[in-house]
Formats: C-alpha cells, structure tokens, sequence
C-alpha cells in the first residue's frame, strides 16, 4: 500500500531535470550541484489544525506546503532545483494523497522543482516539504544586511491570507481564502533583488514580527507608516480601514517578501517588480536602534506590537 502511494506520487509529480542522476526509489537521491554555485536548502512542516484548518482540501495543503518553502528560498535569492515530501497519514487515503501530489505538482511544475525523495509514515496528518535551490558563491540574501538610511519595501499585498482565516465558511471572501489556501512564493522576485537589496525575509509570521528579524540581525530599527502598506482591491472591499491595517501588520500567512535597499534602487526595482506581476511598496526605512515603529496619525512614532504567530506563545 505505501509503495502503491509512493508510487502514485512520483508520478503525478514528475519533472525531468539533468541534475537528477536518482530519484525517488532508491535509498537516497543522488544529485548534482552545478559548479560555482552554493546550495541553499529549507524545510517547512504543515500541522494539520495548526498551519490549515481541518477541511483544506489535499491539494491547497499540496500547494501550500511546497508553496512555504519556495518562500524562503525566494527570501534567499536562490533558484528552486528539488524537494523532499514527508507525509505522516491518519490512514492511507488515495485520494488524498493524490490530491496532494496534484497540488504539489500544480506548483513545482512551474518552478521547474523536481520531487527527488521523502518518507511516509502513520500518525496525525502532518506534511514536511525540504527544498534545495542553488545561489551563485557568496550572493544569498541575508536578514543581516539592512543599513540605517536604507527603504524598506514589500512586494504585492499584505493581509489578504488573515482576513481569508476570517472568511472561512462564510461563503464571502473568496479571493482572501484562495491567497491563504494557495500562496505564490516570490520567486523570480527573490532571484532579482541578488546584489540589490541589502536584507530579506518571507512574510510568514505577520510583517512586524518578521522585519523585527531582519532588524535584529542587522542591529538597526525599522519606522513604518501603515497608510503605505499595500493591501488588495478585495481586502478593502470587505473590511474596515482599522481592520486590514492590523491584518497586513500581524496576520502573517502572506509570503510576500520584504527587504531593504538604497533609496537610489527604489525606481529600478519598483519597475522590475511591476514587470514580474508582483509590484513592491516602500512602506519605511531603516534608523538607528532596534525594533519596529509605526507612525500613529499625528506623525509620533511607537514600538509596534510583534502580535505575530508564535508556536511556544504562553
Ligand atoms: P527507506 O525505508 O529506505 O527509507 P522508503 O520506503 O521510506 O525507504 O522510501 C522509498 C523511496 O521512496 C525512497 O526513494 C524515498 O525517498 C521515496 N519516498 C518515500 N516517501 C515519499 C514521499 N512521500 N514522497 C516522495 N518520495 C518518497
Ligand atoms: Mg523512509
């Protein structure tokens, strides 16, 4: 049965790459790093309850757990090559297992990533995604390069995903849901702020908590100013001003990336943004000292509240 299962992933998932000198069905896969090039790897794993409600379909959970991790390879700047998929399965259920692979698939096409191996194993429904993406020697994108002076932007639209949480069910919102079920990494625009931006991150845990990290590491701050934050045509259409200004601060869940630069980059790379279908916003800049402030209405500046997720939340 599981090798029936496995099987059936292989094939509905298969992406020939000249990289992949094994693949799934042997004890390892074996694979080839192009030379000049560093590997950049990650790994993500979707509880189900925790990281997607009970009732996602297989292939939106597919979808997304491929789509979390090419996130942080596009936070990287690195170019997406093979992934790992471990499923733990309540039962083994075909039709969801091919699901899954359909919505894994539906994404890693695309991307060009191959499925080169994973695990199954019983237990309370759990999926593990790795990837590997390759990064020209010394050219990653660190959360500790932000200098004080720099912008910081956002690409395409903050707190479609938190409010979709919100419509769940309702039978309203199906554009936010869809944004929270089936995430698009920024992948080609990762890969084009290499040797621009100065610091970036994914967007996964809401934008405070996550431009905290790269404050952190850099040893800056970050002053924002919510009336720039990008939010969408149909987040505003269905909720108050107040309410889709803390989405896109805390919801988190948005994979979009957030990086900083030199004021000089902001033209070219908004325009090299427009063109890849994602835009970017400038939404603050980098100071001294530490931590992330928001304008209030009269212009004074305060710590913003992280509010983000944190699995070990008291
Ligand atoms: P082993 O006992 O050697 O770990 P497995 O039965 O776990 O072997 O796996 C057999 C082959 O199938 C391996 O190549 C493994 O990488 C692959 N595999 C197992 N589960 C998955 C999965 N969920 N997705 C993709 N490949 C898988
Ligand atoms: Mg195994």
């Amino acid at each position: 049965m599981e090798f029936d299962l496995i099987e059936r992933v292989r094939d509905l998932t298969a992406q020939a790459r000249d990289d992949v000198l094994t693949g799934i069905g042997d004890d390892a896969a074996v694979l080839t790093v192009p030379a000049g090039r560093e590997l950049a790897v990650a790994m993500d794993t979707l509880v189900a309850g925790v990281h997607f409600p009970p009732g996602t379909r297989a292939f939106d959970i597919g979808w997304k757990a491929l789509a979390v991790n090419l996130s942080d390879l596009a936070a990287m700047g690195a170019v997406p090559a093979w992934a790992l998929l471990s499923m733990t399965l309540p039962d083994a259920d075909r039709a969801f297992v091919e699901g899954l692979a359909e919505g894994f698939a539906a994404l890693a096409a695309p991307h060009r990533v191959a499925l080169v191996g994973g695990d199954t194993t019983r237990g309370p429904l759990s999926i593990t995604v790795a990837v590997h993406g390759f990064l020209p020697s010394g050219q990653g994108l660190l959360r500790s390069g932000a200098n004080v002076g720099d912008v910081v932007m956002v690409t395409g639209t903050l707190g479609d995903a938190a409010a979709g949480l919100r419509c769940i069910g309702t039978g309203r919102g199906d554009d936010l849901v869809a944004r929270l079920d089936r995430p698009t990494p920024r992948v080609a625009a990762g890969g084009a702020l290499r040797g621009v931006a100065t610091a970036c991150i994914d967007v996964s845990d809401g934008l405070v908590a996550d431009l905290g990290h790269i404050c952190r590491a850099s040893g800056v701050a970050a002053e924002l100013d919510p009336a720039l934050l990008p939010r969408s045509e149909a987040l505003r259409a269905m909720f108050a001003d107040n309410d889709t200004t803390a989405f896109a601060l805390t919801g988190g869940d948005d994979y979009e990336l957030c990086f900083t630069l030199p004021s000089q980059h902001v033209a070219d790379v908004s325009a090299e943004m427009a063109r890849l279908g994602c835009g970017a916003t400038r939404i603050g800049r980098i100071v001294a000292g530490q931590g992330v402030r928001l304008a209030d209405t009269a212009g004074q500046w305060h710590a913003a509240a992280v509010g983000g997720w944190d699995h070990f939340a008291p």
